[in-house]
């Protein structure tokens, strides 16, 4: 098969697994220990990790906590954030921002928090699915206290304007947390240069292992101040307690060095083999549709609507590894909230397919994965 889902996950790439591996083994130290060589190598470990991590996006060492993934790191962005306001005023009226195109986890726990009597703003977007900075600023009230926006989508692959909305959160104050997930390691980056307060990401999709992601928070200008998630014996800063997962810490410090070796000539690389096959689909496929931005887009994703309904290609597509727009959930179609936050309607949604890129795709394997949508598309159609 061709796998062409990467923006689900990736594989651990081979070298981030050896390098793994014996943290598992002979350094299975806590690096909680500090009275043994067994704890200060795993601790060692940890550190070089969260180096190699920081230099990828431009950050401090200590500015990065480590956590299971980024559905964590979102969530405790938003619980954290929350439960500090309300220990130093409980009174005081909590206003956030976000957009109705982000990842579930920052969807789902937005909508928890309006549960708990915070005012969220889920402002529109675009055809493109890209958050208007103007209408960020249109939206800030004197209570405003998080803006959350995310940087790279996941479906379609539209990049947000972070840099201009970063100023407009900056000029007011006011926090600014971006779910970089789908960004870090395709697209080049400095969050100390742009300004962003806090930045969540996970392992799995940049050729790490899964389970594992990671909290930028500031330390300066402004330090940026969240209550721990989880608490207890006091590990990483006292902000997420909790044994360090230290194999799997190594695995994403790794995988980060590899990105940022390749960080260009990948993204060239991926950007010319998605041109190649958005080229041979629309020859193909007469009536082929592109969603997301034409060129403020990750490299590697391409959504494509067809001139049909994906569950009746499904069969064709067993030995291709890609997305759909829509999920059936016990007999009923739940389309997704991104392509219907860019105006697709429920029939366009439901046929609409995310093809993503990654490491081990070769330009073969792109030209037999256009052969095999053609060939699933019925000839009337055609
Ligand atoms: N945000 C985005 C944009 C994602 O693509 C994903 C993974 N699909 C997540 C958050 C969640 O990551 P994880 O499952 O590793 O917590």
């Amino acid at each position: 098969g061709i796998y062409l889902d990467y923006n689900a996950t990736t594989p651990v790439d081979p070298e981030v697994y050896a390098r793994m591996e014996p943290y598992f083994k002979e350094y299975f130290g806590n690096p909680a220990s500090a009275g043994h060589h067994w704890g200060w190598a795993a601790d060692n470990a940890v550190q070089k990790a969260r180096g190699q991590v920081a230099s990828l996006i431009g950050a401090k060492a200590n500015e990065l906590i480590f956590t299971s993934g980024a559905t964590e790191a979102n969530n405790w962005v938003i619980f954290g954030l929350i439960s500090k306001l309300r220990n130093e005023n409980p009174y005081e009226p909590i206003h956030m921002i976000t957009s109705c195109v982000e990842h579930s986890s920052t969807m789902k726990a937005m909508e928890a928090a309006q549960k708990l009597n915070v005012e969220v703003d889920f402002l529109p977007v675009n055809l493109y699915g890209q958050v208007d900075p103007e209408a960020v600023r249109k939206a800030i009230k004197p209570h405003t206290k998080l803006m959350s926006f995310i940087w790279v989508n996941n479906e379609i692959g539209t990049i947000n304007p972070i840099s201009e909305i970063a100023k407009i959160a900056k000029e007011n104050q006011i926090y600014l947390h971006t779910d970089a997930t789908q960004a870090v390691g395709k697209i080049p980056m400095n969050v100390t240069e742009l300004g962003i307060d806090l930045m969540s990401f996970s392992g799995h999709k940049i050729y790490g292992p899964k389970g594992v992601g990671a909290l930028f928070i500031r330390s300066k200008d402004p330090k940026v101040q969240i209550n721990p998630l989880i608490y207890g014996g006091g590990q990483e800063r006292g902000l997420r307690s909790g044994t360090l997962n230290v194999p799997a810490i190594v695995g994403l410090g790794f995988a980060a060095e590899i990105c940022q070796r390749h960080l260009y000539t990948e993204a060239a690389r991926l950007l010319s083999l998605r041109q190649l096959l958005w080229q041979k689909l629309q020859v193909a496929i007469p009536g082929i549709r592109m969603n997301g931005h034409p060129t403020e887009r990750s490299p590697n994703n391409l959504s494509v609507t067809l001139p049909v309904k994906t569950d009746s290609l499904l069969s064709h597509l067993q030995k291709l590894g890609v997305s759909t727009g829509s999920a059936c959930s016990s007999g009923a179609m739940t389309v997704s909230h991104v392509l219907r936050g860019i105006g697709l309607n429920s029939d366009q949604a439901q046929s609409t397919l995310r093809l993503s890129l990654g490491r081990w795709t070769t330009e073969n394997e792109i030209l037999r994965a256009a052969d095999i949508l053609q060939n699933a598309i019925p000839k009337k159609i055609v």
